[in-house]
């Protein structure tokens, strides 16, 4: 056990500062600054390793909390990352971007502030990767079976790195130009930079995982012609069908969804030459839907100098603290302050947009909103309170209806959930025997963490599948819930 008085002693919770809003808008780097690492041994000291530690529980990986916690404090840096790699194959992406449900169920959060296990988790791969600790585990012998991944997320990464640790010979297929999902077209470098995707898939490419951008299956390579070439599939697509808003003046020029927003800025920051690209300089940008889409929209629109940055919601604003009909251990939705919005903007809640206004040139000039209110249960705009909003730039950040379903029902017939998502059984496995679907794609839009354990899970699955018994681990069935989310 880390400090056995550390929780007694250190009542704190210390985090690394976030770089001056006024420097760190001027630029496109991580908003954090180096961490202290006695600041962090004393954070990690701080944990209880309790009996029955429910962070685990609230982590979708099940990592390893409390083994962890205890190594760095004990400055076993090394011992520390073998723990953590042991139930998560990428804690550079979840150190960085994971909203920590498990310090939402963490023991010590009863009646003091969370350990920072996602600050240590960051801590940990950092130090390792910078140290060369982090190394390729290629196999020791090849089985002979292929299996082809589609989708390049976190999902389909961790799916083909357990797949080609088990020995298996793994083609990762991506229909865009380059490796990564969301993580790479999605999230802004201020959340992530790129690097930390390459030299993940610097290690894959030399453990032997073999990655194809730049193919659509299912335009390029049908479904049938994938699956009669490889001894099984995995449908890693991701759920990027956007939520539209079809109000009057919808195609009104101005009006965008935000991953075409966020793709652009994305490509424009690896140096591409993004043609008419969307942007947010010198404009009055609105941006509808909360959440992280929506916080990505607003930290990239002040970056690209926008002129003023207004983010609407059409339900309540959440409380502040933890909600008494979400107690403690569930992952509480609450009033979140990301580095987004320290950065500037207004954020109003309990808005409904009725029209995008046009000028008389057929421009985007306001949006004419309402407040919103509940009428049995609906929420809808209450006549008499419409206003406007000026807006040169409109970006729709509403969420995602699910997976893109058309040329798998087309080539492989494959059934979809009553929620649009891609039907699964508790093993991963679709309908089409050797096919088998992992995060969004199966799950609707959700979060890293839970696409790295069900790349995780369908591996071992796909695994049993050809060898007839795995020792790939599980985390979790298919259909599992952690209490948290
Ligand atoms: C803007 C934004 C910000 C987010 N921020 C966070 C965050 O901070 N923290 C967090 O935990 N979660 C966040 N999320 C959610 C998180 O990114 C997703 O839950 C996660 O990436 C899902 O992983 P995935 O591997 O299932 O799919 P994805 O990451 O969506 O990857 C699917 C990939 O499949 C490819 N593909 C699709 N169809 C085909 C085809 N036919 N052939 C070949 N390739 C195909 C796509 O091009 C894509 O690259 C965010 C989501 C968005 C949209
Ligand atoms: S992956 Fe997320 S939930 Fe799991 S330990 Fe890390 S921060 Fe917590």
């Amino acid at each position: 056990m880390a400090d056995p008085k550390g929780f007694l002693k250190v009542t704190e919770r210390e985090l690394p500062k976030r770089r001056p809003v006024p420097v760190r808008i001027m630029d496109w780097k991580e908003v954090y600054e180096q961490g202290d690492p006695a600041q962090l041994r004393r954070q990690a000291g701080r944990c209880m390793d309790c009996g029955i530690p429910f962070c685990h529980q609230g982590c979708p990986l099940g990592n390893l909390i409390p083994e962890w916690n205890d190594l760095t404090w004990r400055g076993e840096g090394r011992a520390a990352i073998e723990r953590l790699h042991a139930t998560n194959n990428f804690p550079e992406f979840t150190g960085r971007l994971c909203p920590a449900p498990c310090e939402s169920a963490c023991v010590l959060a009863i009646n003091q502030p969370a350990v920072t296990i996602k600050q240590v988790e960051v801590s940990i791969i950092d130090e390792a990767f910078g140290n060369g600790w982090v190394q390729p585990q290629p196999p020791g012998r090849l089985t002979g079976k292929t299996v082809a991944v589609v989708g390049s997320g976190p999902a389909g990464l961790a799916a083909a790195q357990q797949l080609t640790r088990a020995g298996h010979t793994v083609a990762v297929y991506e229909r865009d130009d380059r490796i990564g999902g969301l993580l790479r077209y999605g999230i802004p470098d201020f959340k992530m930079e790129k690097k930390h995707i390459d030299q993940r898939l610097a290690q894959m490419t030399a453990e032997g995982t073999r990655f194809r951008a730049g193919v659509d299956i299912g335009v390029d390579i049908t479904w049938e012609q994938l699956r009669a070439r490889y001894d099984a599939v995995v449908v890693a697509t991701g759920a990027m069908v956007p939520r539209d808003l079809p109000i009057p003046g919808r195609d009104l020029p101005g009006v965008h969804f935000a991953m075409d927003y966020l793709t652009q800025s994305n490509r424009h920051l690896a140096g591409d030459n993004v043609f008419d690209q969307i942007t947010a300089e010198g404009k009055h940008v609105v941006v509808l839907g909360g959440g992280d889409t929506g916080a990505d929209c607003i930290g990239t629109a002040h970056r690209q100098g926008a002129l003023s940055v207004t983010n609407l919601a059409i339900g309540k604003e959440p409380s502040a603290v933890r909600p008494p009909e979400q107690p403690w251990p569930m992952h509480p939705t609450i009033f979140e302050v990301q580095s987004a919005h320290e950065e500037g903007g207004n954020r109003h809640y309990l808005v409904s947009t009725v029209e995008f206004v046009p000028n008389d040139v057929g421009e985007l000039r306001a949006i004419r909103v309402a407040e919103t209110e509940y009428l049995d249960g609906r929420r809808v705009p209450k006549a008499g309170t419409e206003r406007e909003i000026p807006a040169d730039l409109v970006l729709l950040a509403l969420g995602f209806t699910g997976p893109e379903t058309r040329t798998l029902d087309e080539q492989l017939q494959l059934p979809v959930t009553d929620r649009g998502n891609i039907a699964r059984d508790d093993d991963y496995a679709t309908a089409q025997p050797g096919v088998f679907v992992a995060g969004d794609a199966g799950r609707g839009q959700s979060l890293i963490v839970w696409a790295i354990a069900e790349g995780r899970a369908a591996a071992s699955a796909v695994d049993r599948y050809l060898e007839g018994e795995t020792l790939l681990p599980s985390p979790i069935p298919a259909t599992a819930r952690a209490f948290s989310i």
